[in-house]
Formats: C-alpha cells, structure tokens, sequence
C-alpha cells in the first residue's frame, strides 16, 4: 500500500472541469493567494503546525479558566463579545467592560499556555445595520424587512457576501492583532438558501450573465447552479479571512462550527447552509454531536459522524462536541451517567476525530476531567495518525444535494450507512473519502473503492474511477451509481456501463427507463422514485464472490428474500459475470434478472449490486446482507487484508499509520459499544446512555507474514500474548475495557 500523500490542493483540472460542467462560470477576484485571475481555484487553507498536536479542547466561559488548565486543556473556546461598530480603526472599538473582559479572558489563557478560540456571533449589531440596511440578507425578491433590533437575531443577518463579509474580517483582524487572540469560531456564518441583497444580484448578474433563480427551489436547476455558486461565494469569504488573519499571526486559526459533515440531522438539511469543502477552510472543524434519539444515537450514524468529519479535512484534525443530553424528548441533562461521557469521547477518537468537553454540563465536573485525563493517556499514539488506506466509500455530497434530495433519508443515507455498517461489524479498514477525492493521484493508494449509489457524479470523476479499476483497483457500486451528472441530470445508461459490463434498464418489471434528459427540467421524476424500491427473491449463482462458509451459514438455502432499491440492468456478454438473480415478487423465476455482477475489467475486480444491499442493512439488516457486502469489498480488493480482526460486532476497530522518525507504526484502534441495557428501549426513541461496561474477552488479530517487530496495548504498556500460526502471527489481546489501542512498530 502506498503512503498517503498529504492534503494538496484539489485538482485544478477536475474542479475547473466540474464548475463548468455546473454551469458555473469562472469567478474573476481575489482569492487564496491574492492575485487577480480568471479562475477561481479551491486550495484548502494552510493550518498552523501546532493545531496538528491538539486533543484537549474545551467550552467554557471566562472564569472557568484556572479549572481548565489544571485538567490539561490545550484549546479554549468561549464567548465574551460581540461584534463592533464601527471599526476601531474609524474611531470605534469595544466598549471599555468588554475589553477589560476580553483582555483577561486572553490574559488568563495564555498564562496557562493555552490556546483562546473566540466565539464570536456572526452578526451586526443594529447601528451598523441601520446605517447599512442593503448589508442584510434579503431573503425573498421583495422582502420587507423588519427594523434592526439588538434583541432580535432575525432582524441582523448579514450578507456574507457583500459588505458584510469583509466588515467581519476587519473586526476579526482587529481582535487578532489588539488582543492576541488565537483563533475564532462561529456558530453560523454560513449562506442562507438564497439572498436578494443589491451586491448578490450584481455579483451573480456580473458574475453568471443573468438574474438570481426566483426562489430557493431544489426542482429548478437554475437554482442548483446558484447553490454551487453561492457555496463558493462562501468559501472565498472563508479564503480571504483565513488570508487576512494569518497576515496578523500565521498561528492564527478558525475552529469553527460545521453543519455539513456527519451530524445525522445535518444530512436531513436542505438546501445546504454550507458546500462539505469548505470543512477544508477551517484550521479545526468542529460539529456538535448528538446523539439523541433524532440523529439516531442508538445507532451506527454518530460514529459514521466522526469518521465523515474528520474524512471532509482530508485527514487533518476535526473535532466532535458530545452533547451530553439524557433525551431530546423531553430534551434534558439531569440524568446522564459520567461512563456515557467516557464512551462518547472514545467513540469519537476511535474514528479519527477528537472528542472536545464542554466544562459547563451541570453536574459533570467530575466527568470532564476524567474525559481530558483519559484522552491525555493516549496523545502518543492518536496525534498526527492517519487511516491506513485499504477500502475507500465515497460519501458524494453532491448526490445527497442533487439527485437525492426529495428524501435523503431514503435515497441517500441507507446506502452509505449500509457499506459503513458492514464495515464496521467485520472489521474491515473504510476510508471515507469524498467527492473531489475521487481523482487519479489520491484513488491509487486504495486497494477498492465503493460507490454506494453515488449517482451523481462527474464525467472527470467517472473518467478516474474507470482508470483507477484499469489499472488494478477494485471496485464495488450499487444502485443508481454514475448514472447522473455531478448535478443530478440523468444520462442514458450508467458512465460507468463498460465498468460494470451492464447497461442501465430503469426499474425491474416496469418500462420505465431513464427519464429523458432535460436542461431546464427537474429530473429524476416522481415515477423514477415511486418505483425504486421493490421485493425480489435472490439467488446465489455459482460465482466465487459467494462460496463462503459463513454465508452459507446464514443462508442455508442460497436463496433469501429481499426488499429495498433495485435496478434492472441488463444481460452481461459473459454469463458466469452474474453472481446472483432476482425474481420479482409474483414473477417466474425464469423470468430472473441479474443482481450482483462480479468481473474483471483491465486488471481491477469490479461488483456491481443491481439490488441495493447496502440500503437493506440499513433499513432493516439482515445479516446475510453484511456477509455479502464484506464478501464483495474483499473480492474487489482481489487480496486478503494482511491484518484480521476477530471480535464481537459490538466491538469497532479502525486503522491508522503514524510516523515516530523513520519509523512506521500502525495503530489499531478498539471500541467496546455494547450495551447493557441490551436493547430493552422503545426501538425509536432509544439512546445510549451507558452505566457502565463489560469487558468483551477474546478479542484477536491476525498479521499475515512477517511477524511484528513489537506489539504493546495502550496506555498502560501490555505486552499482548503472541504466538505464531503458519505463516501468521496470532495477538491475543487482553479484555477490552471500554477503548485500547494496539500498537504495532513497525
Ligand atoms: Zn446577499
């Protein structure tokens, strides 16, 4: 497996290309490195060294910061002002308390060595807006706006856009450079779904040739092409703060809040507040994570948060905020055990990203220190680690937001749940990766990519996962996967028919095919939907994708029924492709249709899944389903993963690489999620709010070849129990508590 390259740039070409294909017309103006040029290219900011050696962060307000530096707080995050005016440049400036404030405040970190991340409100106050009435958002065509009015956010919503934008920089700036603060971050500050306001309607007239769309409006593609817009509009504002500040102190940072990476509710949000790339703008996202019973706590959504999270920065460091609500209805903390804290933040740094405490939950005093102690045990093995790369699933923002929008929670999230899931219960290494990852340089270091229903996709994107499977990846698709463009118009067949060595029949049993390819049109249409999904029996061909022991286990007969998104495709040219058929519910079985096609193609193994298996182990799992998904990720990677996990499903292990010098150690991270309350909650409502944990024994890995030069549990230092099997190396690890990490040096 080749090494990681570090976070560059994206690919001109592929951006440039997908801006043009969105009808997107090149942005003229200052961005990222300041010069004046025809093209507006993407580059993710440049972040400080020192955000790379952070774990311990944590909310709390202005006399709270003695407390936070004896429990080991690196970062401090609060509130104490608003933003001014006017400027102090003009005369202007914080009042006199609130700088007093404020200097302590900063006083106060930095005498401890800590960080101070400034949350400031991102909105101007009501003299700045009634002088600057044009400065607001205007959200519809001919909107009357109320009178600004200090005590009513509504009423001062600025355009981040227009003047606005830059009057924050300027504040943002003055801060940095009169206070020495470190950083910001904002709870807001993202785009509206769309504004009226006289500088976006020249911008967008200017810029596109051509009127805002009339309203926020996901059928029209008018108005897709304006949210494409509008979202690098955003990112520039972000690009020429990020700018301005590290003129000020190239130290200085935005850890901010993100609402379009991972949070179960944030993927509900449409239209996006924010395009997933700008997550690369900020030094450190952030998200509040929840897990009650809306973003489905109880479930595998708040882990595929964190590791989505951390997956949107390209592998830099993201952070999760626990909530540490009982319920969200009635929404309350007044009986949250101190061992969920524990587990939350494990569960978090178990998946790339670290767990940051607030100090302010009533009663949890004693929690938080034991969190920051806890996570201050393993730094040593959890900073400046990366996944180790083996399998890769897309997460395509841009089919959530075009071509599943009508209902996500149906169309889009089963899907990539599902692959997640199955991933997560055999043990096996899932990057997320995303959609501006799928490009040539960036793919090569993967042994198999999976497209979980990853319609919407680019011809250029298309064009690198064809060269990727050419020349020796593997590939695992399923459902609608490339049948649209990058903004959800429908193509005749799938892009990637060659690939797959099927084309595209609509739905099994109608006539529906492709809905007819429209400019101004909305597609795909309703009928397209309303016949997705479907019962279907499978069967099991004679294909080596599923001779395997476990899944005879569980399928006794080779043969199960199965409901959810299915796909008719047609007849490969070489039958022994079909690994399994369907048989619609009420039709002959001589009437079977494909459903999983497993070839080759160049030197890469590809699996095509015409019957949506990933969606089923969301929606309803059986377990039959998990087996096939890992049995068709392992047959695309074409060779055994040289390290196995043998646990419980309860128990999630992920896989990183750190460099010690010119040394190399993979470490290997476990989470015991079991449970004891076993399930007893009302299935819809239910949240993990454990009391405690049993330690699950019997946990083992197996290295193939070599034996490890020197293996060792932390923290605490144990020497596993080793012995070698054949050519395999056998590690018995002690009983998992709630989470240990392996360290394997290599
Ligand atoms: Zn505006």
């Amino acid at each position: 497996m080749s090494q990681h390259a570090e976070c560059t740039a994206v690919d001109r070409r592929t951006f440039l290309s997908a801006a043009a294909g969105a009808g997107a017309a090149v942005v003229a103006g200052e961005f990222c490195d300041g010069l004046e040029g025809p093209a507006y290219k993407f580059e993710p900011v440049r972040i400080p060294d020192w955000v790379y050696g952070v774990s311990r962060m944590a909310f709390l307000s202005p006399g709270e910061v003695d407390r936070a530096a004896s429990l080991g707080v690196q970062v401090v995050h609060g509130n104490a002002v608003w933003p001014y005016f006017p400027l102090k440049r003009d005369g202007g400036g914080l009042s006199k308390d609130d700088e007093h404030t404020l200097r302590s405040f900063v006083a106060g970190c930095h005498q401890h060595g800590m960080k101070l991340c400034l949350g400031l409100p991102p909105f101007p106050p009501a003299a700045l807006v009634e002088k600057h009435p044009d400065w607001r958002v205007h959200p519809a065509e001919s909107a009357q706006l109320k009178p600004p009015d200090d005590k009513n956010l509504g009423t001062r919503m600025g355009c981040n856009a227009g003047p606005w934008g830059d009057y924050l920089i300027d504040v943002c700036a003055e801060l940095v450079e009169d206070f020495g603060l470190d950083g910001f971050s904002f709870d807001g500050n993202y785009h509206p779904p769309i504004c009226f306001c006289p500088h976006c309607r020249e911008s967008y007239r200017t810029e596109e040739g051509k009127p805002l769309p009339p309203r926020a409006d996901m059928d029209d593609l008018a108005y897709r092409k304006y949210l494409v817009w509008r979202g690098e509009k955003l990112e520039q504002h972000y690009a020429k703060m990020q700018k301005r500040l590290k003129a000020v102190n190239p130290d200085a940072v935005l850890m901010s809040w993100t609402v379009n990476a991972g949070r179960y509710g944030h993927f509900l949000h449409l239209p996006r507040a924010m395009p997933t790339r700008l997550n690369l703008l900020f030094d450190l996202p952030m998200q509040e994570w929840w897990l009650d019973e809306a973003n489905l706590g109880a479930s595998a959504a708040p882990a595929f948060g964190a590791a989505y999270l951390r997956a949107t920065t390209g592998n830099r460091p993201a952070a999760c905020e626990p909530y540490l609500m009982s319920r969200g209805n009635p929404y309350g903390t007044d009986s949250f055990p101190a061992h969920e804290r524990l587990a939350r933040t494990f569960l978090a740094v178990t998946n790339g990203a670290l767990a940051a405490q607030s100090l302010g939950w009533p009663g949890h005093a004693e929690s938080a220190a034991a969190a920051l102690k806890e996570t201050a045990r393993r730094d040593t093995w959890v900073l400046r680690a990366r996944p180790l790369p083996w399998a890769a699933m897309l997460v395509s923002e841009q089919t959530r937001q075009f071509f599943a929008y009508k209902n996500v929670q149906e169309f889009f999230l089963p899907h990539v749940f599902g692959v997640f899931r199955a991933a997560m219960e055999e043990h096996l290494p899932l990057n997320l990766v995303n959609d501006w990852d799928l490009e040539s340089d960036r793919l090569r270091q993967f042994r198999v990519l999976v497209l979980p229903a990853s319609a919407a996709l680019s011809d250029d994107q298309v064009e690198a996962v064809r060269r990727f499977v050419e020349s020796g990846g593997g590939l695992v698709a399923t459902g609608e996967a490339s049948l649209c463009d990058e903004l959800g118009r429908p193509r005749r067949d799938f892009a990637l028919a060659d690939v797959f060595g099927v084309p595209y029949q609509g739905r099994p049993g109608r006539t529906l095919k492709t809905p007819a390819r429209s400019d101004s049109g909305t597609v795909p249409n309703e009928e397209f939907w309303k016949l997705r999904s479907g019962v279907a029996r499978l069967s099991w061909q004679e294909h080596a994708l599923v001779s395997d022991p476990r899944l005879k286990d569980l399928v006794p007969h080779k043969s199960a029924t199965f409901r959810g998104p299915l796909v008719a495709i047609g007849e490969p040219t070489r039958s022994g492709e079909v690994a399994m058929r369907m048989t619609l519910d009420g039709a002959s079985s001589h009437a079977a249709l494909p459903a999983a096609i497993a070839r080759t193609c160049g030197k890469g193994r590809v699996v095509y899944l015409a019957a949506g298996i990933d969606a089923a182990l969301w929606s309803y799992a059986y377990p039959y389903q998990r087996r096939l998904l890992a049995r068709a990720i392992a047959w695309a990677a074409g060779e055994p993963l040289p390290i196995s996990v043998e646990a419980p499903m309860c128990v999630q292990a992920t896989f990183f690489e750190q460099s010690d010098g010119p040394r190399r150690r993979t470490i290997i991270h476990f989470f015991n999620g079991l449970n004891t309350a076993a399930g007893h909650g009302l299935p819809a409502t239910e949240v993990p709010l454990r009391e405690e944990t049993v330690p699950v024994h019997g946990v083992r890995v197996r290295f193939a070849g070599e034996a490890p030069k020197k293996l060792h549990v932390e923290p605490g230092g144990e020497t596993p129990k080793i012995t070698r099997a054949g050519d395999a190396t056998i590690v018995e690890l002690p009983p998992l508590p709630l989470h240990y990490l392996l360290v394997v040096e290599g």
